[in-house]
């Protein structure tokens, strides 16, 4: 069976499982690690940033873990200029009173000496969010993915996020995707942008010009650092809206997804394809992670890999 057909096959189940890297997230020695560790734990769906050297990192971290195959599937993300995925944040030292409340808070690590890692950082805006005095500032990063098209063969989806209101870019970037790429596509869209009749008038333009689509239903982008119900409430609360407006291609979840999303789904009898984790699923392994031997060392890898497969089969079973 070819690779197309899997994962055709892949996203008719009801309880799959996208593993979200992070879509600005440079740091490519993590991501070989995290795919590794997750396609060992029974993760077959990755997310990574639109980049050859993420996409080496991957199927390096695939071919540790003996996954480098045709049930193992790469999406590369890219979005609209205002997207914030694809930020990032650097502080300015005239307004920072050393207080460390960033360092503290960033769930990656990215902050040292009062400056900012940029590979590191995946534009969360938590530090943003939490600095007292103004001091750190989001940048927009090169979002342009016209340089992109070679990479788009390779892989086995494009995930196109949408957070800005601008319907013209939206389409021309649209436009773009679905003349240069004949796989599957991911319309990954923020809750907050457009009103809810909006939201689904867009989907059904946009999916009825590229039928091979799926939706992820972002109802908190990166929010999801905690485990508890409320943060996972915006992204289960969309997928019932996109479920209601009877469009009929598969549907995952993300924006605050923890280990209560699929149990709040049930909950709520809302029926999705799969959950896409990313923070979440990332701090869980996060100390093992870091480390330099992480790939080397079998006792650290296993023990990481215990609370991975935990974690994994929760969603998958
Ligand atoms: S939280 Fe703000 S003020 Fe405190 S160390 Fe970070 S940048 Fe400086
Ligand atoms: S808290 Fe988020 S935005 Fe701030 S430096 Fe860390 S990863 Fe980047």
């Amino acid at each position: 069976m070819n690779k197309v057909h899997n994962l055709k096959k892949y996203l008719t189940l009801k309880n799959g499982f996208k593993l979200i890297c992070g879509a600005n997230n440079e740091n490519y020695f993590e991501i070989e690690k995290l795919v590794a560790l997750y396609s060992k734990a029974g993760c077959k769906f990755f997310d990574i940033n639109a980049s050859f050297d993420a996409y080496k990192a991957a199927i390096n971290g695939l071919k540790y873990s003996n996954c480098f195959d045709s049930e193992h599937f790469i999406c590369i993300s890219v979005g609209t200029d205002d997207d914030m995925h694809f930020k990032k944040c650097a502080i300015d030292f005239n307004n920072c009173t050393h207080c460390a409340k960033c360092k503290e808070i960033c769930p990656q690590k990215a902050i040292n000496d009062f400056k900012i890692d940029e590979k590191k950082c995946i534009g969360c805006l938590l530090c943003f969010e939490n600095c007292p005095t103004g001091a750190i500032k989001p940048y927009k990063t090169d979002n342009d993915f016209d340089e992109l098209f070679s990479l788009f063969s390779l892989v086995d989806c494009i995930e196109f996020h949408i957070s800005s209101s601008d319907v013209v870019e939206i389409k021309q970037k649209w436009n773009k995707i679905i003349s240069n790429y004949n796989g599957l596509i991911s319309i990954c869209i923020n809750r907050s942008v457009f009103s809810e009749k909006n939201t689904i008038d867009l989907l059904n333009e946009l999916i009825v010009q590229y039928p091979y689509t799926m939706i992820q239903a972002d109802g908190k982008p990166m929010s999801g650092n905690i485990n508890d119900y409320n943060t996972t409430l915006q992204a289960v609360a969309f997928a019932d809206l996109i479920r209601k407006s009877k469009i009929s291609c598969p549907l995952y979840v993300s924006g605050g997804t923890n280990s209560k999303t699929k149990e709040l789904l049930k909950l709520f009898s809302i029926d999705v394809n799969g959950i896409s984790i990313g923070s979440y699923a990332r701090k869980i392994v996060k100390k093992y992670i870091d480390r330099d031997d992480f790939l080397s060392n079998r006792k650290v890898f296993e023990e990481a890999l215990n609370i991975a497969k935990d974690f994994t089969n929760g969603i998958l079973n």
